[in-house]
């Protein structure tokens, strides 16, 4: 909900993870930076990524393609015809918006009611209710769902119709207002293409009109062939990148979730034609395991299967997650077919093909994708992870369990007090773990303070050096979520906390 998400944000400005960019001249609409912890905790979870990805699977390998292009590629690509977004101005309040994102916000508002409606029954059964009947048989609720399936399918026909009218005939129908204003009086809906321009030399007239890329994909399909032959990878095989791109999204308050200026991580997996029902159904699974695997809630995620197709696509599927404004796209899983290959072949007058050696054959592979956006993962960890606990002693704590691999600061070592040699035992322990963690020394404030410090920056562990650390090098070892308290040698000190961060 708002306030969820407003602590979200404040929380991540307070401990150093996302700041607005260029604050200091009042921000830029939709671009962000990360800070100090921000910046660990991405890293991390790219690394998590490509661990998965790349490390895992013999026949996965990694490239890292320019943000530059050859402007042809976006022709080829499509996106210089294609990549539009359905937008509506508000006469009075002279703000811009994507008229699909303001129907899919109306039907956000309906399955908010459905979610109330099956609170209050489940209050009201007890153990004895059963969730899929109750939204299969209650009138109401079956009510509100057919009103969002009817509205999402008959904007999805208008905008692969190109029938702009019509959406902007439903926005008028279900009475949606601008939601700052409240104002109905709009213009009517336009396409308009979300690739930045940018010139390529110094002289006005050699200079070559050239764009950011709006997705890493396509740095992946002109390399392909150099791949495939300097690697010697077999089909089916994958290439992975991670980096930036750039949309000029029109948005409105969505923090991280909907940037100008954002990161992919994204896989092309190459396969013969025909085996792309198969390898579907393999990434679509292999992928929610790998979300599974970080531990934050299975109920959390859900597929949203397409029906309506991109230009390049035989089949597409969207891993949702719940954030605090409700189920939202994640990931994207996209059977391509030899759309890319097969453009980039006619506009560069190169052959793409692959020679298979078992079927004696050369032909354009099919492409099945997996799309996630960094920061978008990003924001999914960390919201999910931000909790307040009511705590015995009557109190709340706030702390973010952040998964303990993915965790900015593994371990933060505490003097009790800043005398007796209890600090320089503490400084002694950094250096020593600093090797394999990113740990960090903290003596300032009391104890408590500094657990509660930790707490709300994620941290899994906090290791106390005391005055018995002296008498038999022992020191506690408090953990973030149980706040359980146990005594160890500080010999075993890096293998405990390695059994929790590794994966
Ligand atoms: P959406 O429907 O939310 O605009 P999309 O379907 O256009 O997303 P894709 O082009 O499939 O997204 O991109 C793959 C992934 O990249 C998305 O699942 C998302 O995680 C991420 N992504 C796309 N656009 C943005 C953005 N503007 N800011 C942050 N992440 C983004």
């Amino acid at each position: 909900n708002d306030d969820q998400f407003k602590k979200v944000i404040s929380h991540a400005k307070e401990y150093g993870y996302v700041f607005q960019s260029s604050e200091i001249y009042d921000g830029l609409s939709a671009v962000y930076d990360y800070a100090q912890n921000g910046a660990e905790l991405k890293k991390n979870i790219r690394d998590y990524w490509w661990k998965a990805m790349v490390q895992m699977n013999e026949n996965i390998v990694g490239i890292d393609a320019a943000i530059f292009m050859h402007p042809t590629t976006w022709k080829a690509s499509g996106h210089v015809d294609a990549f539009n977004d359905p937008l509506i101005d508000n006469k009075d309040s002279k703000k811009r918006y994507r008229a699909d994102v303001l129907i899919e916000d109306y039907c956000a508002k309906i399955e908010a009611k459905i979610d109330k409606e099956v609170a209050k029954a489940e209050k009201r059964f007890g153990d004895a209710f059963n969730k899929e009947e109750f939204v299969s048989t209650n009138p109401r609720v079956v009510g509100y769902q057919e009103k969002i399936n009817a509205t999402l399918s008959r904007m999805a026909k208008s905008l692969e119709n190109e029938d702009l009218a019509d959406v902007k005939a439903l926005i008028e129908e279900l009475e949606i207002a601008d939601p700052l204003t409240g104002s109905r009086n709009w213009t009517d809906v336009k396409q308009f293409n979300l690739m930045f321009g940018t010139k390529l030399g110094a002289s006005a007239d050699s200079a070559m009109d050239l764009y950011l890329r709006p997705e890493t994909a396509q740095g992946i399909f002109v390399n392909f062939l150099n791949v495939q032959k300097t690697s010697r990878l077999k089909i089916p095989f994958g290439i992975a990148q991670t980096g930036k791109a750039f949309r000029n999204e029109i948005v409105a308050r969505q923090f991280i979730f909907r940037m100008r200026e954002f990161e992919q991580m994204e896989m092309q997996f190459f396969i013969k034609p025909g085996t792309q029902g198969e390898w579907y159904e393999h990434w679509k699974e292999t992928r929610l395991k790998w979300h599974l695997s970080l531990g934050m809630g299975a109920d959390n995620y859900r597929f949203h299967d397409h029906e309506k197709l991109a230009h390049y696509a035989d089949a597409a599927a969207d891993i949702e997650f719940k954030f605090p404004f409700g189920f939202k796209e994640l990931e994207g899983i996209h059977s391509r077919t030899d759309f890319d290959l097969s453009q980039h072949e006619k506009f560069s007058g190169k052959k793409l093909q692959y020679f298979d050696p078992e079927e004696n054959k050369s032909y354009v592979p099919y492409v099945l994708e997996t799309s996630i956006g960094l920061d978008r993962m990003f924001l999914a960890v960390f919201s999910n992870s931000l909790v307040e606990e009511e705590l015995e002693n009557g109190t709340t704590r706030t702390v973010l369990k952040l998964p303990s691999v993915l965790a900015p600061v593994k371990a933060a070592i505490l003097p009790l007090v800043k005398k007796d040699g209890l600090p320089e035992i503490a400084r002694q322990i950094v250096e020593e773990l600093k090797w394999d963690f990113n740990v960090i020394y903290d003596e300032k404030d009391a104890v408590g303070r500094r657990y509660r410090r930790q707490d709300a920056n994620g941290t899994p562990f906090c290791i106390t050096v005391d005055h018995d650390t002296l008498e038999n090098n022992t020191v506690t070892i408090r953990h973030r979520d149980s706040m359980e308290q146990e005594r160890v040698k500080i010999e075993d000190l890096r293998a405990i906390i390695k059994q929790e961060v590794d994966v």
